[in-house]
């Protein structure tokens, strides 16, 4: 049965997306972990990722994590622990990223009392000012904090960067991230496994020979998923066409392109405003606001006009187009990264993965 709206998904472009970074990675000396959190994590999406070479999968969200437990990965929580789900942690990720004195030795005694060792990066933020200790001190502090706490291994000292105040990974802050990694080790008599310097957004630094040699993890989702990095970019080497939005076509009509006596609000509270088109030829959707926001949307057939939409409709102004619509055609829709999140989580949209 066809079943619309439905997000078309690439699971081959994904793995080639994925094998061309793990190549590109290995080239500097970086292992990259894969996130799955775009794709919700999807097993078949894990799966896909896994094939491309990857053994570490990565996700902000527990219940992800959890998701992903029948494909035998190993593990990595993205977003730091909650204290009320510490005992699940340290059952479903084998590494979690971390910033709280009391959250690793809530995680600690979990692992005590679960019979595990659970692994720990502790994150440092070098001005993005998202997660982890601001000041030195404080990150050194945690790090003896975790080498000293028992069930729990420090492995890793990692940062964020690019994704709340949008500072660029750059040669500056990865080197300023190594040299306190160095300090860690050589305080705590230790060596560190992971030095994880960024995200997709840290790949062009790589690809210039900018990232210092020692940062040896990035934490890839964007580039494995849509091939995107910092700036939503293209990556190199990776493709963007992972996915597509296609929304099915329920009424065709000629209107006016202005409301006959607007004076209301939308169904959103807002005052609308139109552009006099004249008489125009429009399809409406079967999809809306609740699905995605129809702001995100590109249409493949660029002679396609979004005109707007309602919770559960979306209009389209298909006058000028040559491609011929009729009742039960279908729209296809690029995406922006906010675009894909939406269709994944919401579950009007079916996943249809090919
Ligand atoms: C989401 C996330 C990533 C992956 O970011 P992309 O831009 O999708 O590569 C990496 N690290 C952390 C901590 C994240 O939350």
């Amino acid at each position: 049965m066809r079943s619309y709206p439905r997000i078309n998904i690439h699971l081959d472009t994904i793995t080639e997306n994925t094998r061309q970074m793990v190549t590109a990675c290995a080239a500097h000396g970086v292992t990259p972990a894969g996130v799955t959190k775009l794709a919700c994590a999807l097993p078949e999406v894990g799966n896909a990722i896994l094939a491309g070479g990857i053994t570490l999968l990565a996700d902000s969200r527990l219940s992800n994590l959890k998701k992903l437990q029948p494909l035998r990965a190993q593990t990595l929580l993205l977003r730091l622990p909650a204290l009320s789900e510490v005992e699940e942690v340290v059952q479903f990720a084998d590494i979690s990223l971390n910033s709280e004195r009391v959250t690793l030795q809530a995680l600690s005694e979990a692992a005590r009392a679960l019979g595990k060792r659970h692994q720990v990066i502790v994150m440092h933020d070098l001005g993005d000012l998202r997660e982890g200790g601001f000041y030195e001190e404080e990150t050194l502090s945690l790090c003896r904090e975790a080498t000293r706490l028992p069930g729990i291994e420090l492995v890793g000292l990692g940062t964020n960067l690019a994704c709340y105040g949008g500072v660029e990974p750059t040669t500056a802050n990865q080197n300023q991230l190594l040299a306190l990694a160095r300090q860690v080790e050589k305080e705590n008599g230790l060596h560190l496994s992971y030095i994880s310097g960024a995200s997709s957004a840290g790949l062009g630094l790589m690809m210039r020979h900018e990232l210092p040699a020692g940062i040896n993890q990035l934490r890839l989702g964007a580039s494995l998923l849509m091939g995107i990095g910092l700036n939503d970019d293209p990556v190199p080497h990776t493709r963007q066409d992972t996915f597509q939005l296609e929304a099915e076509i329920i009424e065709i009509k000629v209107k006016p392109s202005v409301p006959v006596n607007s004076t209301a609000l939308d169904a959103f509270g807002n005052k609308p405003e139109f552009v006099d088109r004249g008489l125009r030829r429009r399809a409406l959707c079967a999809i809306g606001k609740q699905d995605v926001d129809i702001h995100e949307l590109m249409p493949v057939d660029n002679q396609i006009i979004i005109v707007g939409g309602s919770s559960d409709h979306l209009i389209l102004d298909i006058d000028d187009c040559e491609q011929h619509y009729e009742i039960g055609s279908t729209v296809k829709f690029n995406l922006s990264y906010g675009a894909v999140l939406q269709c994944m989580t919401s579950e009007y949209v079916y996943k249809h993965m090919i």
